[in-house]
């Protein structure tokens, strides 16, 4: 074993790492994300409209049904007016056929009104349906595009893994589970080069002494930086 390899092998580990975490940031990724999210913003504005739709014309079928009783009501009036002689009675059901009329009135200006939103929201509907298939069309495209691209970073991972587990094979157990465990105290990353004074991987300096001592050992004995506990190649 040299240290070298272990080098070797924890860059191939970091590289395996970097793809890894970088999958859901790639561009086609993320801008496929986001024409999954215009789609769906598309279809959250489509629901309102509709659901405004049903409540206008929920508004609408109660004005007719309301409608329909004072008609009932107000020809009941109008039959028993035939037939009263006493002119306080006849003005008494006069005056009730009056206030019916004005709820009538009142009732027509609010299923106007109703209707009128209706064909508002209709059109608004429809110029918003005009967008949908070509929203759907730019998210599937987008979709394809992220397909290609994680296949592509799903076979530079799948090499990578390969060529780690020839690496591995370099190694003996006990070799491979210090590094492991170094690993994963060490945010991923076990072996560091040492650069002149400098750990690379906590970018601190050792001491002049430390660093002779460790050059006079051999070139195989693992080392580990005083600073942040890595094995140090040199
Ligand atoms: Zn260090």
């Amino acid at each position: 074993m040299t240290p070298d390899r272990l080098l070797e092998l924890q860059l191939t580990d970091t590289h395996i790492d970097q793809l890894r975490t970088r999958m859901p940031k790639l561009p086609e990724v993320v801008a496929s994300a986001a024409a999954d999210g215009e789609v769906a913003g598309w279809e959250r504005e489509a629901a309102a409209l509709r659901a405004r739709m049903a409540g206008l014309e929920a508004d609408i079928t109660a004005s007719e049904q309301a409608n329909e009783v004072i008609a009932k009501k107000r020809a009941r009036l109008e039959q028993q007016l035939k037939t009263v002689i006493a002119p306080r009675e006849a003005e008494a059901l006069m005056h009730e056929i009056a206030l019916l009329n004005v709820q009538r009135s009142e009732l027509d200006d609010a299923e106007l009104e109703a209707m009128d939103g209706l064909s508002r929201a209709e059109e608004s509907l429809a110029a918003h349906g005009e967008r949908e298939a070509g929203l759907r069309e730019a998210a599937r495209v987008a979709a394809d595009h992220a397909a290609v691209a994680r296949s592509a970073s799903e076979a530079d991972i799948a090499a990578s893994l390969l060529a780690r587990d020839a690496l591995r094979a370099e190694f003996d157990a006990p070799t491979l589970a210090r590094y492991d465990s170094m690993r994963t105290a060490h945010n991923g990353v076990a072996v560091a080069k040492l650069n002149g004074l400098r750990c690379e991987g906590c970018h601190l300096d050792l001491s002049r002494g430390e660093v002779d001592n460790i050059k006079r050992l051999p070139v195989d004995e693992w080392v580990e930086c005083s600073n942040c506990g890595r094995l140090l190649v040199r």
